[in-house]
């Protein structure tokens, strides 16, 4: 049998190693339209921060060659041919398959496509393009940078720019940094926070409307409110869009089943595929690394041995990166809610029918397990919650678990 994964990202590595661990030794290639080992996106913000460009190659370098893996790089997959079980590239290669693992990721996406075709203007989405901006810092000896969209990559964007020295600009619409993870309150406490102890140059409730190009390269931008900013570089990261055309002919994701089939023999996972949530079973695209590792398991071992089953993704965020004060929030923010706060500490839990909806904790986030624990069990916190919430080790719970009386001060 021959496998071929569209993809050498996280979920098609997770997949193919997950493949070779359940006995699979039929032939796999690989198919990716960037010329790389599988590396992950999410510690390429370090690489960009000054880390070697070897850290961002999780599984090594040689991983191809270890899980005797046919490559096929720079290769852009522009076609599934169902009928006669062919995958076609641009660049004119076909590849047969008995079984197609389609993990094809997401990406960056521009109110202004064309802007990205500007000297000094970049996504921040793949490998391809961290290394086009390190080359442009060092090249351009940029000091200066303006990231467009304040959600998590935006935030991790600006962050690993700061932590390189550049003086960065951070433009978001909305009226609080990172407000798909948070609610109105814990998101301005997060951007309260990422302006003073971070360093970054917050301007909320603003867009770029235009920019100023001058022989083809950016010389700066112009906000909505007519503010102009100098500035030789711009990352957008306004939002991303999942690369499902080629199998499905729109943008809109992969609706997948429990077995992660999307239909007889072709397996889809990770940022592109249409998933329901473990707790409110609502569907959704639920772009994290801990959902395709998992979604990749149950796929590798459904192709081995024909049994598996997905519980279901979650939508946790956690942003760490170059900061002391972790954000973490999961789920939805609707029902009760119940603050903690303390100086540079927030937690705050979402009840519905005294169970935790969602949640959000800022700064000191060592009970998170706990928390998070109570999330996914749904047991009932309403007549504890507060002081689970103030909790600073996580301690109650080892003394609930212990059956153990005394309070904890914090
Ligand atoms: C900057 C950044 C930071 C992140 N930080 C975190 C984090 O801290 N924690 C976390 O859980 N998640 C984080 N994520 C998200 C995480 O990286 C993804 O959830 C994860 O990589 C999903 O794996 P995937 O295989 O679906 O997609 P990807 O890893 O993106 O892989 C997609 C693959 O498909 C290939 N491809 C795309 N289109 C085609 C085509 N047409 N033909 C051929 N190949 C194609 C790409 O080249 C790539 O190999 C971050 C993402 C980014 C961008």
């Amino acid at each position: 049998m021959k496998v071929v994964t569209v993809g050498t990202g996280m979920a098609s590595a997770d997949f193919v190693q997950q493949l070779r661990t359940e006995g699979f030794d039929g032939e796999i290639v690989m198919i990716s339209d960037e010329p790389y080992a599988p590396y992950s996106p999410c510690v390429i913000p370090f690489y960009l921060a000054g880390d070697p460009l070897e850290s961002v190659f999780w599984k090594g370098q040689d991983f191809y060659q270890r899980q005797q893996i046919t490559p096929l790089l720079e290769h852009r997959v522009v076609e599934v041919d169902r009928e006669q079980r062919l995958v076609r590239t641009e660049q004119g290669a076909s590849e047969s398959y008995d079984r197609l693992f389609y993990a094809a990721g997401s990406r960056s996406w521009c109110p202004q496509p064309d802007w990205l075709q500007t000297e000094g203007v970049f996504g921040f989405k793949t490998l391809t393009d961290m290394v086009a901006i390190d080359r442009y810092i060092r090249q351009q000896r940029i000091e200066r940078a303006v990231v467009f969209g304040g959600g998590f990559i935006g935030v991790d964007a600006a962050l690993a720019l700061h932590h390189r020295g550049i003086e960065v600009t951070i433009v978001h619409r909305n009226n609080r940094l990172l407000s798909q993870m948070t609610d109105v309150e814990g998101g301005q406490f997060a951007t309260e926070r990422l302006a003073n102890k971070a360093g970054l140059d917050v301007r909320l409730h603003a867009t770029v409307d235009s920019l100023t190009i001058d022989a083809g390269q950016l010389r700066g931008i112009t906000l909505n409110d007519g503010t102009t900013l100098d500035t030789a570089m711009l990352i957008v990261t306004t939002g991303v869009t999942p690369n499902s055309a080629p199998l499905t002919g729109t943008d809109d994701g992969v609706s997948v089943s429990a077995e992660l089939l999307t239909e007889a023999g072709i397996y889809a996972a990770g940022d592109v595929a249409l998933t329901r949530h473990l707790v409110s079973d609502a569907p959704g695209l639920y772009a994290t690394y801990p959902n395709a590792q998992q979604q990749a398991r149950v796929a590798a071992r459904h192709l081995v041995h024909g049994t598996g089953h997905y519980d279901g993704s979650l939508n946790t965020n956690v942003l760490q990166k170059h900061i002391d004060f972790p954000i973490i929030s999961v789920g939805v923010f609707e029902g009760e809610a119940v603050t903690w706060r303390q100086g540079d500490l927030f937690r705050r839990a979402y009840l519905q029918e005294g169970r935790i909806n969602g949640y959000i904790l800022i700064g000191d986030t060592r009970n998170a397990g706990h928390i998070h624990h109570l999330y996914v069990t749904r047991e009932p916190v309403a007549h504890n919650i507060a002081e689970i919430l103030a909790d600073r080790r996580g301690v109650s719970h080892y003394r609930n678990l212990m059956q153990l009386q005394t309070p904890v001060t914090v």
